[in-house]
């Protein structure tokens, strides 16, 4: 199996960044993955951050025949974490931010190595890493990897985790595929900026899907119960009605619904969540049950 080593990082998706390594559609490929410190943190902070990556991805991988207008399926097939995991509080950030109560960039450390996070002695969470970068190139710009948008990227969806399938536009040749910034535990919003932030290895698959429209970023859960939309703006009233909008158009397009049912139906049954209020341009998913694709024979490829 083709490994992309966390030597190979880049720190934004442009469209010329030489490509880490080169696969074939359907190819499974492993991403080892830096932490979004660049694994410089310690306890003391990042020594030299000057010097650091700001969110690293791993890649870019080239996957052949991808062309810009394809989707690129990207199925996550496992992830396994390496090293402690991190909390840092970055003062001045988040939802947070501005309480004086708050006065040090404390970092408390983590044992992510087992199957649950222990937080202290009353509480503990499953461990249920997401990938919090993942993106392929832009089509134009430099989108650095702190910022989400329509290729991806700092996406900070909760739903990217182990089993699910995320589809991406293509709008580069090769596609450019790059991810990083897991964490194995956290909640939507990420409020604090940070979930517990670990490195490791994702494997996926790759598979370029030609002549489809779908609403990209776009996922299946890992359970395959939801089908969501995920959309970057820059304020979350902008990304809300992006995120039903694109469901929307979605559904208008592979339904007889028409706009009068299929909006209610969204107010109905469609859930608008919160990924991330973390950086100037906050991401949302809208969320629905795919047994409705189902109940009206929508396959996604
Ligand atoms: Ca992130
Ligand atoms: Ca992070």
């Amino acid at each position: 199996m083709l490994r992309i080593s966390k030597a190979c990082a880049v720190d934004d998706m442009r469209k010329d960044n030489a490509p880490a390594a080169y696969c074939e559609s359907g190819e499974t490929v492993a991403f080892e993955c830096r932490n979004c410190y660049d694994d410089k943190l310690t306890l003391e902070g990042i020594p030299d951050e000057e010097h650091s990556l700001h969110n690293p991805a791993t890649g870019p991988l080239y996957v052949r025949g991808a062309e810009p207008g394809d989707i690129l399926k990207v199925e996550i097939l496992d992830i396994t974490l390496e090293g402690k995991g991190y909390m840092f509080h970055r003062l001045g950030n988040g939802a947070f931010a501005g309480r004086p109560d708050i006065t040090e960039a404390k970092v408390r450390e983590f044992d992510v190595s087992g199957t649950d996070l222990r937080f202290n002695n009353r509480l503990s969470f499953p461990i249920d890493t997401m990938i919090g970068v993942i993106g392929c190139a832009a089509a134009e710009g430099v989108w650095e990897t702190v910022l989400p948008g329509d290729h991806g990227g700092n996406l900070d969806c909760r739903r990217i985790v182990k089993g699910s399938t995320l589809y991406l536009p293509v709008n580069v040749s090769g596609a450019l595929l790059g991810m990083g910034d897991m964490h194995a535990v956290m909640g939507d919003g990420e409020v604090l900026v940070c979930g517990v932030e670990s490195a490791g290895t994702a494997t996926v698959r790759v598979t370029v899907v030609k002549g489809e429209k779908l609403p990209t970023p776009c996922l299946i859960t890992s359970d395959g119960a939801n089908f969501a939309t995920i959309q970057s703006e820059k304020d979350l009233m902008t990304a809300s009605k992006k995120a039903c909008n694109m469901m929307l158009d979605y559904l208008l397009a592979n339904t007889d619904l028409d706009v009068y049912d299929g909006t209610r139906l969204l107010s109905i049954a469609g859930n608008l969540i919160i990924c991330q209020i973390v950086n100037d341009y906050p991401t949302v998913r809208m969320e629905i049950d795919k047994g409705i694709l189902d109940k009206y024979g929508i396959k996604l490829p």
